[in-house]
């Protein structure tokens, strides 16, 4: 059983510590992977300020890379040395949700046996069925994609989450066609993947909406055609001055419920808001029922971009590696497991992009 450096959380809104834990070996389903990188999502932030609840202590850290070094009895398709990139997204493959090609909806919700214990034998959470805010992982065999070695770890771990979930919400759950007008409310680590997928699939015109002139100049290198900055008050009547009509597409990628109070307006007929960002619970936000009732529209949930993880990952690494996918530009800064209350610290401050713990091999 080996001893792995983790960051552990011990009581909500306090600096993680690290922390030597026993990892337990996979079980015969799940497989070890020793990390090389790790970014800070902001879900990793909400859940150590304590917003979505969860059991403590707990290691966090979910969109990692890294390499298998164990396998699980029934594990095939993987070899030891293998880049992969580990997610969150744990899907049984027989549920409901599963047997109709949503495994990001998976209905099996049973916990994995502790994975994680101090050296007294106190359990730790490996939140998120990940823990990756840790050197090595043990995660179930659904939640890792094999990838090509040559790609860069802290760049295809983005892959894992900010990523999927961005391009996801607008190509899966938005069902976004060639030629639609969208607009994207918050430029940050989703907004600018939901705007480089919307550019992707062929959008004819994308709207950019956040708080300040430089998010909106980022967002335009991400492929956005249109800013708009929401301190003009009642932005989306610029945006459907700039569009000349409602959107068909917009996807709410910041957990402000003000954003979620305004975003129907930017829709047109038949229009689709879709819901990516996450409040805190029991936020509410407030529409007027008449306006989608009589003009078509769809409010759509959109988990993790509705991801099939075998599907969309492969293909989305491959638009990197031909310069169609921008990943290295998400990656604003490099840290090490040590400094990673001080990674917390600058994403909080409203970092749009993303910081990554890198685990040094030589170590
Ligand atoms: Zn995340
Ligand atoms: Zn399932």
């Amino acid at each position: 059983m080996p001893e792995i450096q983790a960051a552990v959380c011990t009581a909500f809104n306090e600096k993680l510590t690290i922390e030597t834990l026993h990892l337990r070996d996979p079980g015969p389903d799940e497989i070890e992977v020793t990390l090389d990188a790790v970014a800070i999502c902001h879900s990793d932030i909400h859940f150590a300020e304590g917003a979505w609840g969860g059991a403590l202590p707990a290691v966090y850290g979910h969109e990692a890379a890294g390499r298998v070094t164990g396998l699980g009895a029934r594990v095939t398709g993987l070899e030891p040395g293998t880049r992969v990139v580990v997610t969150l997204i744990k899907s049984c493959g027989t549920c409901q949700s599963c047997s109709t090609g949503r495994p990001a909806l998976c209905e099996a919700t049973g916990a994995a046996p502790t994975k994680l214990t101090r050296p007294d034998g106190t359990e730790v959470a490996a939140a998120m069925h990940c823990g990756a805010f840790a050197e090595r992982v043990v995660v179930d065999r659904s939640q890792v994609v094999a990838l090509p070695d040559a790609l860069p770890p802290e760049s295809v771990a983005l892959l894992a989450c900010g990523v999927i979930t961005g391009i996801g919400a607008v190509v899966n759950a938005g069902r976004l066609r060639p030629g639609e007008d969208v607009v994207v409310i918050g430029a940050g680590g989703v907004g600018l993947n939901a705007i480089q997928g919307a550019r992707i699939a062929g959008a004819r015109r994308i709207v950019a909406v956040d708080m300040t002139e430089e998010k909106l100049e980022t967002a335009k290198a991400f492929g956005a055609t249109h800013g708009v900055l929401t301190t003009e008050g009642k932005p989306w009547r610029h945006a459907l001055r700039a569009l000349g009509r409602g959107a068909d597409l917009v996807a709410v990628t910041v957990g402000a419920t003000k954003a979620y109070d305004d975003a129907p307006r930017y829709l047109g007929w038949g229009g689709r808001m879709v819901m990516v960002g996450m409040p805190e619970t029991g936020a509410t936000a407030s529409y007027e029922p008449v306006i989608p009732a009589f003009m078509g529209q769809h409010f759509i949930g959109s988990k993790m971009g509705d991801v099939v993880i075998s599907r969309d990952i492969p293909w989305m690494a491959d638009l990197y590696a031909q310069g169609r996918l921008k990943l290295d530009e998400l990656v604003s800064g490099r840290w090490r497991l040590d400094q990673i209350n001080e990674a917390i610290e600058d994403t909080r401050r409203g970092g749009a992009r993303r910081n990554v713990i890198v685990f040094d091999a030589a170590a």
